[in-house]
């Protein structure tokens, strides 16, 4: 304890001493002496010590004071040299604020980029700045900051255009750059020199010190006590749990400190866990230490002198400072860079920054995090100075990767992370890469890292470690460095640059040699593989790289010497690469069609491929430029064209293309042997999938494909083919000499035909790309946007899209732009999204036509989605169903001679062959897809054939001739038909239906293209019109057929309609929300008609009095759903029960702070008019037997016992609790309310008048009270028996008579289930179904549900009858009749017992002790529960009192008391309004004013004086109408009366109607002024209540009436301004941090800090996070949030269920961004927002929880409560 003893001991002393400290005159001493860094680190050796780490517990308040005033103080008097008060307000005068707006980004800041303007995507600006600048008008991306990085406002080289917003905008006045040195005197700058170098050393010296127990030269404490700290260090091994437990056992603390630790550790890197003596310490560090070596390297822990840490601790502090200081004015900024960068003793990289950098590694987070901050606010914000700490950073950059690599903190507590801020300005990384060699050493680095090399010095990923893969991620963030240097393209060149670049792209070679042909597979024939082939790794490398890739290639294109020369090295690497390529192979001979060539034997099926081919790839892309920028015509002798071999350009590309088309053919599956095995397939798969992916493919498959394009150009085209066909093994085939006879006669083996088939059309779709594709700009003569414009008709050709899905669609640049929206416009129209769904992009029908179905870029699938579609738009628009190819751009000169491929030799021959194995289909195996691709081809010939002859000029011969050549006859064997008879022949065979309009359109092509050569010369255009009118006959024959079709196919639709809907039935259960609504409205609007047909239509209705209208006697039959069987309601039947779902809610809440009550003794029998609280009750409306339902629970219950006990799989509903789902529509239920028949109205003879009333009930009230006190065990506080009435026996009452239930044991049985299970989810307590607040639960929940359903109407803006769904009449019918039998299943006495106290708060009594004031009670409750409990009193009653009758007197004098309780409570009149009605409710305004003014003799002063009754009136009559409404709802659903048709529909004169309904007069006040004499007594009564007097005198939480409906709070329209919102809240619990995932609560407005242990809390025993805490102070156990960083919804339900929802805010393109990844701006949709506020007003949050997760059961998992 010598710690706290100190603790209080110290200040005491030290305050004299502290006292008659004089900060001017310490300054006044440090100007006199010679050595003063002597003398200041005197003064912090004996001061520091005193101020800092006195004790175990930090008081960082008291400390910075004292810092300020000790330490400071003198520093900046001696710098200023008068009062810092005043200097420091001199220099900020003549400060020149920086341009740069710098605003260092908080964590979750919301940050703005402009996608038209910035230079790169990591130039953002921040909220204000943003708001002021011109790009708010300009297509902009919103992100979140993950903190660190600063606004770049202000940076001219970071904006293209607006570099300033309105508030950075330079002054054009005093732009000039002057020095900023040049306001301050010499005397100043030297102080100012000194004292910063002082201080910056001294920071240095202590965050770099490394001894535990000593302390720098100059700074030993005078005097050191045995004081310690045991300092816990940070480490990403160890989880948070690990170091809460052992903290725990090491340092005896409790749950709650050990997770305060963890946290600051977390956050700040290091915390003491442990004050005082060495041993002490010593003790806890060992025990940490063993604690944590078990499993992996212990936690770093050290004992530190508490001295060390002080000064430590200061000088984070002198850091602060620092940064404070030079804030004031730019000249002293620029003399601490100078102070930081000034070459120490040491020479070489001993400045101070340099040092500080360079035991960056070994600081902890909190001291990194300091100095980080101050250099950004120094060093980055002084332009010429960021220069020459570039360089520095420059020259530590190998050291400082290498340290960051073996460091384990992330990125962002990095000194290397600082590189954005240099590297991505153009100025300083084109400095940087002329001077320092930058991009040099960082591709140098970055190999230096990668050391796992094959024999041949390639890399090799395999038995990779995860300590490897660990460092081999963190490696990576050189390759983001490179990307930021390479961002910006150079605009000139100079020699240095030109030089130094190349000098880069030859190590980049090298890198990528150590790439080409890495990680290479061979087909296993065998069984067996040893291991999983590694291949992520490789793959990553590759992905990483890919941009990297295509900004060399844009850098080389912008100056024809460097790609020269860049191409030359590449070629040369590829030589190098395939040196010993063909060594010791005897080449072979190929030959066909009289064509041979010779070539390597080689087989992809039984040889090493790899798929990493990046040198070949790159050369690919250079040969591209060569001809994009024409240096290939200009400057050919430069070249090196001569030295290529075209065989050895495609030969690695080409093996690659065949691997994928054989692992597509199967041949690389090995049936189904061992899982590794599959494994390795599925592995190979997936590298091909990524191959082909949109990320990956521009660098891989598409330069491939150019590469072939390349390479065949140069060939010729028969050679090209046969080396095809002999790499995909297909060569013996068309080279025999019969291949027209069905080359699958002999061959029997399924699977070979099978893969060879696959093969085959593998390989004529190589060829049609090859011939093709021209899109590439420089491959094919187009612009630039063609290509994307292409891709984007393509996609769309599938179907519509939304944005986003194209976005993924397309391969994005370094700067994550597709430039889709240049072109998006002109080939799609945009349609805007419903209330679901997202806005789509659908093609523009004039694209269709530049449909290929063989687009490069399809997968399988996209190809057949896209062939259904386009075909279906055919049918539709009545056209043919030929998909012929589109018309192609012209090659660029440098391939042109690809389209000579169609026409060779090799090909007819193939195609030939096709064809005719497709005439005999019996002969062989061929397939129908093969025969479309060999359609396609002659299709591209014909069309190329076609454009040639319109594009030649008239002299010109066009030697492209593909129709001579198809119809000139097979050349082997002699004399076969040309292909074009066999597509003649073809036309007619019956098994070729489906391309039969292709084969048509071809023979239409030929004919006019023979037409167009005969003609050519002269008379070219008249052949094209007439042969378009040829054309058009044939077309009109073509419809008339189709419209035949068309029929047919109508009349066959009908047919499957009708089949159809006999499958519904079973459809709807599985697509059940879909049919949910549309469902109810048919059952709705039937029930309606039926329901209300005139039945007594001169009658009006009245549904409570004797004078109610009698219910139609219908039986009642409903279908049980699960056994199908029909069955009558009625009371002596088997029970009928609905599933009902039943939860505690404060939807309606008025006082969302009530504290929760008590459940054990909380009296539910009186509701307060604030409703916080309520029980809500909903039903799908789905019947069933009650022991149907039994039978199914139990057999829910047995499967899920089952369940639990083989693995612990999580349901979405809770069996143990009694939840389950609805056996149809799989709707959460957690109890069942069984159907009961409707009361039978009574033959009503004279019914007694409310005074006769009175007294009767008075009477019965009187005989139940001294009949229970009978039953009351003698003693217990009974009330003294004064009074000799012991038991007035009033004839015809007969207290000791039993009544008999008339129900039947089943139904018994369910009015104990759905009393117990109310009770149990309303109280939230064990179920007891003897328990007397059973009923009282059960008739609070009807009127509760009622009041939220009369709500839902209101805000629905829909009519009080007839636009209930049926399964709310039906639950609402259930609910009140319940109401009033489940007294039959309660004990009398209880029952009555509760009627007699809510009689007694209308009717004051004597004998019930505490009543509540009407001010605090709930009317439509009251009325509900009395009118349900009268039921046991009424039992035994034989005196023929109608139940009718006692209903409506209670209804009357419930809406008197209604009426006097808004009276009291009607706020003061607003004179605003105006007034005078004109005399037409004149009459009700003078009654009311004279029942108010009675109310005011009873209350006096504490009511005030009101003018006029018109005010009163109006609050009356709007008060009151919820009221009347709910209890229409409850009569009717109660008594089963018709409802008016007037109330149907929302028409004027509702009131008038609604009254007659309820029996009332109009004019409300009459329930008053006729009975005066009676009622006055009652009101009397009321008003002295003392609770009245209290409320009214207090001013007290008043309810004023109507209460409005609870909406979700309001939200701002703009999505960032949320995030700025959030990112400036601070976690409640950890003092000031950012919390992580704030989330807001959209009930109540709260912001928490979500999904985070320091605001964790413990609920029923459980720990939970703050969302679920919240839901049960602020939602009763439901909650509905907005995750703000994630721009989600989330939805919580108890503890452990959830989901999320998508957020009410969508961009521009109708879409939502869950999880902020688009960066789009976001809006809030109202409509979206209204709709999840309508969820929740239904109480349909939980069922929506279970329906999300039954559709995806990963939500089961999800650890809802911890969030
Ligand atoms: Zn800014
Ligand atoms: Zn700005
Ligand atoms: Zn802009
Ligand atoms: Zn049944
Ligand atoms: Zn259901
Ligand atoms: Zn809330
Ligand atoms: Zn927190």
């Amino acid at each position: 304890m010598a710690a706290a003893e100190s603790d209080r001991e110290v200040p005491s002393a030290l305050c004299t001493e502290f006292l008659n400290f004089s900060a001017k005159d310490t300054a006044l001493k440090w100007l006199q002496v010679t050595d003063l860094y002597k003398e200041v680190y005197q003064h912090l050796a004996r001061y520091v010590p005193k101020i800092y780490c006195l004790g175990p517990n930090l008081n960082p308040q008291s400390e910075d004071l004292l810092a300020q005033l000790l330490l400071q103080a003198p520093l900046e008097w001696y710098l200023c040299g008068e009062d810092p008060s005043t200097g420091l307000a001199k220099l900020e005068q003549n400060n020149q604020p920086s341009q740069l707006c710098g605003h260092v980004f908080r964590v979750g800041e919301p940050t703005y980029s402009c996608r038209e303007c910035a230079a790169d995507p990591t130039c953002v600006l921040c909220m204000q700045c943003f708001l002021g600048s011109v790009h708010k008008e300009h297509r902009y991306r919103m992100t979140t900051s993950g903190g660190g990085g600063f606004c770049d406002c202000g940076d001219t080289e970071a904006w293209k255009k607006g570099p300033y917003c309105q508030k950075h905008e330079p002054n054009i006045s005093d732009s000039c750059q002057e020095d900023p040195l040049a306001h301050l005197s010499t005397d100043m700058i030297a102080r100012c020199y000194n004292v910063f170098a002082i201080v910056l050393k001294y920071a240095v010296d202590m965050l770099t010190w490394d001894k535990e127990d000593e302390l720098p030269p100059g700074l030993e404490p005078p005097d050191r006590g045995d004081t310690y700290y045991c300092m816990l260090f940070n480490d990403e091994v160890h989880t948070y749990e690990q170091v809460i437990y052992t903290l725990q056992k090491a340092v005896n603390c409790t749950q709650k400190e050990a997770v305060s630790f963890a946290t600051t550790v977390d956050r700040d890197g290091r915390k003491s866990v442990r004050f005082g003596d060495f041993a002490f310490c010593e003790q806890a560090k060992s025990v940490i230490v063993r604690n944590t070596s078990r499993q992996s390297k212990p936690l770093r822990v050290q004992v530190m002198h508490s001295s060390v840490v002080a000064h430590q601790c200061f000088a984070l502090k002198a850091l602060h400072w620092l940064g404070h200081v030079i804030g004031y004015s730019d000249a002293l900024r620029r003399i601490l860079c100078q102070v930081g960068l000034e070459r120490g003793p040491e020479g070489e990289n001993s400045s101070l920054v340099d040092t500080l950098m360079l035991c960056d590694s070994k600081m902890w987070k909190g001291a990194r995090n300091v100095y980080h901050q101050l250099f950004m606010s120094s060093l980055l914000m002084d332009l010429k100075y960021k220069k020459l700490f570039a360089i520095q950073f420059a020259k530590n950059y190998e050291r400082l990767q290498s340290d960051y690599v073996k460091d384990d903190h992330d990125r962002e507590f990095s000194v290397t992370d600082l590189s954005v801020q240099m590297f991505t300005v153009p100025s300083l990384a084109r400095m940087l890469i002329t001077e320092e060699n930058l991009m040099t050493t960082i591709i140098r680095t970055f190999v230096d890292h990668l050391r796992h090399r094959d024999l041949q010095g390639r890399f090799q990923f395999e038995r990779y470690t995860a300590q490897q893969a660990f460092k081999f991620r963190r490696v990576q963030s050189l390759i983001g460095d490179l990307k930021y240097v390479l961002i910006s393209r150079p605009t000139e060149w100079s020699d240095q640059l030109r030089e130094k670049f190349l000098e880069g792209l030859d190590t980049f070679l090298e890198l990528f040699k150590c790439m080409q042909g890495m990680d290479p597979v061979v087909r296993q024939v065998g069984q067996h593989i040893e291991m999983e082939p590694e291949w992520e790794a490789a793959f990553t490398l590759q992905m990483k790289l890919t941009h990297i890739i295509s900004m060399m290639q844009e850098w080389c294109a912008t100056d024809e010497r460097v790609l020269i020369e860049a191409y030359k090295k590449c070629l040369t690497a590829l030589t190098h690469c395939h040196s010993g390529f063909t060594d010791g192979e005897q080449p072979i001979t190929l030959s066909m069609c009289g064509h041979s060539v010779d070539t390597i034997r080689y087989c992809v099926s039984q040889e090493k491929v790899s798929i990493h081919l990046p040198v070949s790839r790159l050369l690919a892309g250079l040969h591209v430029l060569l001809s994009k920028m024409e240096v290939a015509y200009r400057f050919p002798e430069q070249l090196p064209l001569s030295e290529l071999s075209p065989p050895m350009l495609i030969e690695h590309p080409l093996r690659c293309l065949v691997l994928c088309a054989q692992v597509h053919a199967g041949m690389w599956r090995r049936n189904g042997f061992s899982l590794v095995n599959q494994r390795a397939h599925s592995v190979l798969w997936l590298q091909i999938y990524y191959y082909h992916n949109v990320k990956c493919r521009v660098e891989m498959f598409d330069k491939d494909l150019i590469m072939l394009q390349a390479g065949a150009s140069m060939m010729d085209p028969n050679h090209f083919l046969m080396i095809v066909l002999s790499r995909f093994e297909l060569y013996h085939i068309f080279s025999s000499a019969d291949c027209r006879k069905s080359y699958n006669r002999e061959n029997t083996n399924k699977d070979v035909v099978q893969q060879n088939n696959t093969l085959m059309e593998e390989m004529l779709h190589l060829i049609m790309m090859v011939v093709g594709e021209r899109f590439e700009a420089g491959v094919g003569q187009v612009e630039g946007c063609d290509e994307i414009k292409r891709e984007i008709i393509h996609q769309l050709c599938i179907r519509p899209m939304a944005h986003s899905e194209l976005v993924k669609a397309l391969p994005e640049n370094e700067n994550k732009e597709t430039g889709m929206e240049r072109v998006i416009d002109c080939v799609a129209s945009f349609k805007k999204p419903g209330v679901t769904g997202r806005g789509l992009y659908e093609l523009r029908p004039e694209c269709a036509k530049q449909f290929n179905l063989y687009f490069h870029h399809y997968s399988r699938a996209d190809q057949s989605k896209a062939e259904e579609a386009q075909r279906k738009l055919k049918r539709q628009n009545g056209e043919d169903m030929a998909l012929p190819p589109p018309m192609l751009p012209p090659f660029s000169p440098l391939f042109a001679s690809l389209v000579n491929i169609l026409q060779c030799d090799v090909l007819l021959g193939m195609l030939g062959a096709v064809l005719q194995w497709a005439v005999e289909p019996s002969g062989g195996h061929w397939s129908e897809s093969m025969l479309q691709r060999v359609l396609h081809l002659i299709g591209m010939g014909l069309l190329e054939e076609q454009q040639q002859l319109k594009n030649s000029s008239e002299d010109h011969d066009v030697s492209f001739n593909f129709t001579l050549k198809i119809s000139r006859p097979g050349e082997a064997p002699s004399n076969t038909a040309s292909v074009l008879a066999l597509l003649e022949n073809l036309q007619n065979a019956p098994h070729l239906e489906v391309h039969k309009d292709m084969i048509r359109w071809i023979l239409k092509m030929v004919a006019s293209i023979k037409t167009m050569r005969e003609l050519t010369a002269s008379t070219y255009t008249v052949t094209a019109s007439g042969s378009h009118g040829q054309e058009e006959m044939v077309c009109d024959k073509d419809k008339a057929e189709r419209k035949r079709k068309a029929e047919m196919a109508r009349l066959r639709r009908e047919k499957i309609m009708a089949q159809m809907s006999e499958m519904q039935r079973h459809f709807i259960n599985e697509n059940k929300e879909l049919f949910q609504q549309s469902l109810e409205e048919l059952y709705a609007s039937t029930s309606t008609s039926l329901e209300h047909s005139p039945t007594s239509s001169d009658a009006a209705l009245v549904c409570v009095g004797p004078r109610r209208s009698r219910p139609r006697e219908k039986r009642q039959v409903v279908t049980c759903i699960l056994c199908q069987e029909e069955q009558e309601i009625r009371a002596d039947s088997k029970a009928m029960v609905l599933a009902a779902f039943v939860q505690r809610s404060t939807v309606m809440s008025k006082n969302r702070k009530r504290p929760p009550h008590d459940p054990e003794h909380y009296d539910p029998l009186f509701m307060h008019p604030d409703l916080s609280f309520g029980t809500h009750t909903g039903s799908c409306g789905h019947i069933m037997h009650s022991h149907c339902w039994q039978r199914y629970f139990e057999a829910v219950q047995a499967k899920e016992q089952r369940r639990q006990q083989r693995l612990r799989v999580h349901t979405s509903y809770d069996v143990g609790n009694g939840e389950f789902l609805c056996p149809l529509c799989e709707c959460l239920s957690n109890t069942v309310i069984p159907l009961l028949p409707g009361t039978k109205g009574s033959n009503s003879c004279e019914q007694p008048g409310l005074g006769q009333w009175l007294k009767i009930s008075g009477q019965q009230i009187k005989a139940m009270h001294s009949a229970h006190r009978k039953l009351q065990p003698v003693g217990v506080d009974a009330v003294e028996e004064t009074v000799e009435e012991q038991c007035p026996a009033t004839e015809n009452f007969r207290i000791d008579y039993t009544p008999m239930s008339p129900y039947s044991s089943t139904i018994k049985e369910m009015l104990t289930t759905f009393g117990t299970a109310t009770y149990k989810v309303g109280l939230k307590v064990h179920p007891n179904e003897q328990d007397p607040r059973v009923p009282i639960m059960c008739w609070g929940s009807c009127a509760y549900t009622i009041q939220s359903i009369e709500r839902l109407l209101v805000d629905e803006d829909k009519p009080l009858f007839g636009s209930l769904p049926c399964r709310q009449d039906d639950c609402l019918s259930s609910l009140a009749r319940f109401g009033s039998a489940c007294w039959t299943a309660a004990s009398q006495p209880s029952v009555q017992g509760h009627y007699i106290r809510l009689v007694a708060a209308l009717i004051p009594d004597p004998q019930v002790e505490t009543s509540p004031c009407i001010l605090d009670i709930d009317m439509l409750h009251l009325l509900v529960s009395v009118v349900l409990s009268y039921g046991s009193v009424h039992s035994q009653d034989s005196s023929g009192l109608s139940v009718d009758a006692v209903q409506l007197h209670f209804f009357h004098l419930i809406t008197v008391a209604h009426m006097v309780q808004m009276l009291l409570t009607s706020g003061p009149e607003e004179v605003t309004m105006e007034q005078e009605s004109g005399g037409a409710e004149r009459e009700e305004e003078e009654d009311i004013c004279a029942l108010y003014n009675t109310l005011r003799t009873h209350l006096g002063s504490s009511l005030p004086e009101v003018a006029s009754g018109w005010h009163l009136w109006r609050c009356v009559k709007t008060g009151i109408l919820p009221y009347l409404r709910g209890a229409a709802l409850f009569f009717h659903h109660l008594n089963g009366v018709p409802t008016p048709p007037e109330l149907h529909a929302l028409c004027p004169g509702q009131w008038e109607v609604l009254c007659g309904y309820l029996s009332l007069p109009s004019n409300l006040l009459q329930l008053y002024h006729s009975q005066k004499e009676l009622l006055e007594p009652l009101l009397y009564g009321w008003c002295s209540h003392p609770g009245v007097r209290q409320t009214l005198q207090e001013g007290g939480v008043l309810v004023s009436f109507p209460r409005e409906s609870n909406s979700l709070i309001d939200l701002p329209d703009d999505y960032s301004a949320l995030i700025n919102q959030a990112s400036s809240f601070t976690c409640p619990k950890s003092g000031g941090d950012k919390s992580r995932a704030p989330t807001l609560c959209l009930v109540c407005g709260s912001m928490l800090c979500s999904q985070s242990y320091c605001c964790q809390t413990e609920l029923d025993g459980e720990d939970v996070g703050a969302c679920t805490a919240h839901t049960f102070a602020c939602g009763a156990g439901v909650g509905i949030f907005l995750r703000v960083r994630e721009s989600q919804v989330l939805f919580l339900s108890g503890k452990t269920k959830g989901c999320f929802y998508a957020p009410p805010y969508l961009d521009d393109y109708g879409e939502t961004d869950q999880g902020l990844r688009r960066g789009n701006p976001l809006h809030l949709c109202r409509q979206r927002y209204r709709k999840i506020q309508k969820l929740w007003r239904q109480h349909s949050v939980t069922e929506e929880i279970g329906h999300a997760q039954e559709a995806n059961q990963t939500l089961v998992g999800i650890d809802w409560q911890h969030l």
